[in-house]
């Protein structure tokens, strides 16, 4: 079987790792979520004390970058110079900072040359906001998911009471509609459709639906 690149691109919290992992599932291919890194940054930023509600300390963690090592284990946590932080990364603490940190082109370009390293080997599924258009022009199939804000309030929500993390619905609209005006107004690598995406909706479609969907475009491409 060919090796292929598959992304998925669409704002946050649409669904798009949940996806992208039900599909990375499908076919034994591994799962990157390009967001968890640029939250990894951000988490270290902030254990650095470099970020914080009053300051931003873009040229000292631009010095540290070399020192930085953004992995994934086998299971797909997220690893931040060898340390698991799956959980810190999905604190509001970083949700409120990380787009301050993605709309920085140095840290763009770090994040896009890992980014391209993982898919070195193909027959990977990678999500986030510029996979499609940016990190990979070129992938095999490309899909763009799209949600109400509804949906996606709810689902940032009961994600983060699972994890135990103390937050109000109108916090999590709050965070998202910033993130979604950083995210789609930056200069460097916008939030857009590629082109030549998929669209997908989580409003009308479940996962199991959306992974039938997806399968079925992605067959067409290993026959
Ligand atoms: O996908 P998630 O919501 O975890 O992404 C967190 C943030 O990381 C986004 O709001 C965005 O600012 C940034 N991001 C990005 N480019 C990507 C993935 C995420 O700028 N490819």
């Amino acid at each position: 079987m060919e090796s292929i690149i598959i992304t998925i691109d669409g704002a946050s919290s649409t669904g798009k790792s949940s996806l992208a992992k039900a599909i990375a599932k499908h076919y034994g291919f591994k799962h990157i979520d390009s967001g968890a890194m640029y939250r990894a940054l951000t988490f270290y930023a902030q254990d650095h004390n470099l970020l914080n509600d009053h300051k931003f300390n873009v040229d000292m963690l631009i010095a540290k970058l070399p020192t930085i090592d953004i992995d994934f284990t086998n299971a797909d946590e997220i690893r931040l110079n060898g340390k698991i932080i799956d959980d810190e990364v999905r604190s509001m603490e970083v949700s409120s900072k990380v787009s301050l940190v993605a709309k920085e082109p140095l840290f763009r370009q770090f994040m896009v040359a890992k980014q391209r390293k993982f898919g070195e080997k193909g027959n990977v599924v990678m999500d986030g906001r510029d996979i499609g258009s940016v990190v990979f022009p070129n992938a095999t199939i490309k899909f763009f998911l799209e949600a109400s804000m509804k949906v996606r309030i709810n689902r940032r929500y009961a994600e983060l009471i699972e994890k135990g993390v103390q937050v109000s619905v109108e916090e999590v609209h709050a965070n998202i509609a910033k993130r979604d005006h950083i995210d789609s107004s930056r200069e460097d690598s916008p939030l857009i459709v590629p082109e030549n995406a998929i669209l997908l909706s989580n409003d009308k479609e479940g996962l199991t639906e959306l992974l039938n969907i997806a399968t079925t475009e992605i067959d067409k491409h290993l026959l």
